[in-house]
């Protein structure tokens, strides 16, 4: 095949539109907008389920116990605006210090940000698709029942081990 003779010029490395694409690599979490804040997160629906401290080590021991306002198959909740509201003990991230990111699963954005660690290959903010959460096995679709289908006494019982926490 015979050329046209045009080349696409080389990307800048101080292109503007580059670096927001990549904004949480140099964004603090502290200096994001609302919007880069809230496109961190993956969707895993991982921090909607129950957990349970362990009163003598301090460690936390996720359930497969779902807030009851968490939609059990797109892993989002289905009134964020009114969480606090309609779910008291809802914690929202952004009022926490970063110290306190230890009891979020270890795939978490925030969590993985906090550690100077950067974003999993299957993040919606590397590829595109949001869908990849679940594919990637990280969400938790198939696998959480909600609170109204146990007994609060008996949550111990439905403890779990993530493949990838
Ligand atoms: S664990 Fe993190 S990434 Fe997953 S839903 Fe919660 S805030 Fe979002
Ligand atoms: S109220 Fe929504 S965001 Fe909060 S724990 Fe429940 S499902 Fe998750």
């Amino acid at each position: 095949m015979v050329g046209t003779g045009k080349k696409t010029p080389p990307p800048s490395p101080i292109c503007p539109a580059m670096t927001d694409l990549f904004f949480w690599r140099s964004t603090p979490l502290a200096a994001m907008t609302d919007s880069q804040w809230e496109s961190l997160c993956d969707g895993c629906g991982k921090c909607c389920l129950n957990k349970l401290e362990d009163e003598d080590t301090g460690d936390i021991h996720y359930t497969r116990v779902a807030c009851q306002l968490l939609d059990l198959k797109t892993c989002r909740c289905t009134d964020y605006a009114n969480r606090k509201t309609r779910v008291p003990d809802c914690l929202d991230l952004r009022e926490l210090a970063a110290d306190d990111f230890n009891w979020l699963p270890t795939t978490c954005a925030y969590r993985l940000l906090t550690e100077q660690k950067d974003l999993p290959d299957w993040h919606h903010l590397k590829t595109g698709r949001p869908g990849l959460v679940h594919k990637a096995n990280c969400s938790v679709r198939g696998r959480a029942i909600h609170e109204s289908a146990i007994d609060p006494d008996e949550l111990e019982e439905h403890i779990i081990q993530w493949a990838n926490p």
